[in-house]
Order: structure tokens, then C-alpha cells, then sequence
């Protein structure tokens, strides 16, 4: 883990609600993809974000931050950039944090899978897995209620496109008439997609009641628990 003060860049709606928060620290930042920061509001305050940015880019760093009404958790460290923003001064930040990063061993098919704003953990290991060359399938599934939260549906496809083996399945629980793609939760998506798990490595993100249910109906489809990696597991029985 690495402390390190990092100026506030930019601070740029993606929709109504979710912001992307750009970073400038002050030296070169040190972590692996699917890794998160803590922003530090107070001693015993700190803020987990995952780093939405590539480990290869450690001069600027990106940020997803979620702020529905029902959760300050988020509002609170937005409010927190937002003043550092306005006064030029600098956040402190610990990066570098987690067990769920990804694993470059390109020995089994990857699965990464987001709910909503979980996109910002997997969204690093896509870059990083293009920048590597892994021959294997990598299936990037990200799921959100509505189609106007899938931000950078544009970006993704574009990835997707870039290598034979990158796959990109958005899935939207609730789709107007025009949507034509997966609908519901997003996990149930790929098991409608994927016969066993049993092969590959998943990493996921999402809110933690959504990864407690994502695990078990996993499991129950094949998939080993040692292959499979989210930080929410710390915090969820
Ligand atoms: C280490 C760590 C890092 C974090 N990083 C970030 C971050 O970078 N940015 C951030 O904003 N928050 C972060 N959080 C907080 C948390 O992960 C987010 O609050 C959460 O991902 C927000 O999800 P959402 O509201 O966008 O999803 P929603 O919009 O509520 O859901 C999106 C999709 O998830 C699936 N889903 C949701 N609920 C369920 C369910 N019960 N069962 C099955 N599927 C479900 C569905 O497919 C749904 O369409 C982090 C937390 C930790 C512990």
C-alpha cells in the first residue's frame, strides 16, 4: 500500500448520477489492475473507489463514483474531491489495496463481470488484458437497471473489437421496447450464456447483497470458489 496526495484533475458527469473523478498524483502511482484506493477523509475515515485506469497510466488516475440518493457513503467523498477541486488543493490517497486483482496467468477463460458502477473494477483489467496479449476469452459482462447507465457501451465495443477474444455483453434488468440484448440481473446472463463455470476465472463487482447471490448461483453452476475474486467478499458472510 502506497500514501500518496494527488491533485483533482477534473471531475466529469458520466450520467445523472455516476461521476468520473481524474487524479493527478504526486508521484507515479503503484498498483496492479482490479486494484482499489481508499480516498482519506479522516483518520479513521477512508473511502474505497476501485481504479478504473490501466496500472500502465500511474501519472493519472480514474475514478467511477456512484451517488445515488440512498447511499452518502459515495456523496460524501464526491463532496469531498468537489472541494478540493474548487480550492486546488490536494487529496490524500492509499492506493494500491485488495486481493482481487487479476491474475495474468492467461491459463483459463476470464469472465468479468460488473453491476452498475462494479464497471470501474473490471473496466482496468480490460485495458490491462489488451496492453498484455492473453490469448484466452476474456467476456466482459456488465449489467445495469436502465440502458442510459451503460456510459461507455461505446468504449466497450470498441475493446471488444480490438482482439478476437474479447467478448462485450451489456445486460439491462428493466429495457425499454428498443433494447435487444440480455435482460434481468447480469449474472444470470452468463449462466444463460455459459454451460459449466468449471473452466474459468471470474472477477466481479457490484453492490454486496447482488455478490453474495452472484457467488452461491455461481458455484451451483460449476464455477471454483478458489477462481473466483471480488474484494466484497471481505465484507459479506
Ligand atoms: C473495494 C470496494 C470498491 C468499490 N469501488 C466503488 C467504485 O469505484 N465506485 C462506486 O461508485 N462504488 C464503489 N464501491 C461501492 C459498491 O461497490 C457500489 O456501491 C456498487 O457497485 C454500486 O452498484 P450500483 O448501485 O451501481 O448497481 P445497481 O445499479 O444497483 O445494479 C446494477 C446491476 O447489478 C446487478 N444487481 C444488483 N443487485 C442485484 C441483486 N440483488 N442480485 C443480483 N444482481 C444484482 C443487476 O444486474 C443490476 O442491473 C466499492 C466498494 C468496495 C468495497
Amino acid at each position: 500500500m502506497q500514501t500518496v496526495n494527488a491533485d483533482v484533475i477534473a471531475i466529469t458527469p458520466l450520467t445523472d448520477i455516476i461521476y468520473k473523478v481524474t487524479l493527478k498524483p504526486a508521484i507515479a502511482a503503484e498498483f496492479e489492475a482490479g486494484h482499489y484506493l481508499q480516498l482519506v477523509l479522516g483518520e479513521k475515515d477512508k473511502r474505497a473507489f476501485s481504479i478504473a485506469s490501466k496500472p500502465s497510466q500511474q501519472n493519472e488516475l480514474e475514478l467511477h463514483i456512484g451517488t445515488s440518493a440512498a447511499d452518502s457513503y459515495a456523496a460524501q467523498a464526491l463532496d469531498h474531491l468537489r472541494h478540493a477541486f474548487e480550492q486546488k488543493a490536494p487529496v490524500e490517497l492509499e492506493v494500491g489495496l485488495g486481493v482481487s486483482q487479476l491474475r495474468i496467468d492467461c491459463q483459463r477463460p476470464i469472465v468479468l463481470l460488473a453491476g452498475g458502477t462494479g464497471f470501474s473494477y473490471v473496466k482496468s483489467m480490460a485495458d490491462h488484458l489488451a496492453e498484455v496479449g492473453c490469448e484466452q476469452p476474456v467476456l466482459f459482462y456488465w449489467g445495469v437497471k436502465e440502458e442510459s447507465a451503460l456510459y461507455a457501451k461505446t468504449e466497450m465495443e470498441a475493446w471488444a473489437a480490438s482482439k478476437e477474444n474479447f467478448h462485450f455483453i451489456p445486460v439491462v434488468e428493466t429495457p425499454q421496447d428498443a433494447w435487444d440484448g440480455h435482460t434481468g440481473y447480469v449474472h444470470q446472463a452468463v449462466m444463460q450464456d455459459i454451460t459449466s463455470l468449471e473452466p474459468y476465472s471470474i472477477y466481479m463487482a457490484g453492490r454486496f447483497d447482488m455478490i453474495g447471490i452472484v457467488r452461491d448461483d455461481f458455484i451451483k453452476h460449476g464455477a471454483i470458489r478458489e477462481h473466483m475474486y471480488a474484494d466484497a467478499f471481505a465484507f459479506i458472510k
